[in-house]
């Protein structure tokens, strides 16, 4: 005989409230187990990500072994006077790391990557200004800026006075895109050294590929360095613009297809290749004189010349360095962390670069004041 206890309990436990709880419990419990299975899964998912990460970064800079230059790969042994810290052999991963670790490379890198982004910085502090001048232009020709004061009133005459220089500026404003030729030309030169000193490491493959980039980057920039002079200076004649940027565009080409030719790769041809760009750059000397003789009393020009012998004095000082390898011909072993003739060369590039610079903004603002006569 089942006591009264007894049958309320069977009775509680087969009605259809206690299997709904009964489900509900088993479905919390089934739930939470998937829960804490999928928790710990996800926790093993992590750790087994984080220790795939920290085995990764392990490999690389276990694999990241600074080479002695007699154990380097021949495409590297460029330089026998820097013995040690070459990268060889690395992936695109461990070379791009390589920016922030010490090695032969680290100031070649730094110092054109530095350079590209001054000279991004100024192209965009142009653009951003081009952009504002044609605002005020247009504003200025609808009518908009336009001083509505009476005649008899002094401040209305000296703000008509300004408003009409503000037309006369906004007018005579002369085009810009030499100067932005030059600018564009000077980052692809900075950008494709800097990529070059940075993944010549990863293969011999990339290394000439680089090589070649690197190359027409320096004609590029060699050549879009006359735009904004020679543009400027011959603006009002401009039979002598043309001819010079046309003679000059093709010299740069022909350069190129000079140091570009697949006999000329060694490394012995260095000396070569600085001498054809260096003849490429002098070659300036013709329009310059030109130029000076044509603008003899014109205040800008001492200024200007000034800035281009600096340039040029760069430019030459630093292929000098360049092509005879000194510091570290007198010292081998002791500049191969900084200093070497490679990092000098690029601080002269650079340097010849921000002469030039300044060169072509007072170009630009002679032609602006002066206009065609
Ligand atoms: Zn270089």
């Amino acid at each position: 005989m089942m006591d009264k206890r007894a049958a309320e309990f069977l009775y509680a436990c087969s009605s259809p409230a206690f299997e709904r709880k009964s489900l509900e419990r088993r479905h919390s419990r089934s739930t939470m187990c998937i829960r804490q299975s999928k928790y710990a899964g996800a926790v093993q998912n992590d750790q087994y990500d984080t220790s795939k990460m920290k085995h990764k970064d392990e490999e690389d800079r276990r694999s990241y072994v600074l080479l002695d230059y007699h154990a380097c790969p021949e495409y590297l042994k460029d330089n026998e006077y820097i013995h040690s810290h070459y990268r060889a052999g690395l992936t695109f991963r461990q070379a791009l790391t390589s920016l922030f670790r010490w090695h032969n490379e680290t100031l070649n890198i730094w110092t054109h990557l530095v350079g590209f982004m001054l000279f991004l910085i100024l192209t965009m502090s142009a653009v951003l200004e081009e952009g504002n001048m044609e605002m005020i232009a247009r504003n200025t020709s609808d009518g908009e800026l336009s001083l509505n004061i009476s005649k008899h009133c002094l401040m209305g005459s000296i703000l008509r006075d300004a408003d009409k220089t503000v037309q006369q500026v906004t007018t005579r404003r002369v085009t810009r895109w030499p100067f932005f030729v030059f600018m564009c030309g000077s980052m692809f030169c900075l950008l494709a050294s800097t990529l070059c000193h940075l993944f010549t490491c990863h293969s011999h493959a990339i290394a000439s590929l680089l090589l070649r980039v690197d190359y027409a980057g320096i004609a590029v920039m060699i050549v879009t360095s006359f735009f904004p002079p020679v543009f400027y200076v011959f603006q009002c004649e401009p039979a002598w613009a043309w001819l010079y940027l046309t003679a000059i565009s093709t010299m740069g080409a022909a350069t190129l297809g000079v140091i570009l030719a697949p006999a000329l790769q060694n490394g012995i041809y260095r000396s070569l290749r600085a001498l054809l760009f260096m003849a490429l750059g002098l070659s300036g000397f013709i329009p310059a004189i030109h130029g000076i003789l044509r603008n003899r009393g014109e205040t800008v020009m001492p200024v200007t010349v000034g800035l281009e012998l600096g340039m040029a004095g760069c430019y030459i000082l630093g292929t000098c360095i360049y092509m005879v390898r000194v510091p570290e011909r007198w010292k081998p072993g002791c500049f191969d962390l900084g200093g070497h003739s490679h990092n000098i060369f690029h601080v002269m590039v650079l340097g010849g670069a921000i002469f030039h610079y300044r060169a072509a903004t007072l170009f630009l603002e002679w032609r602006e004041t002066k206009g065609c006569m």
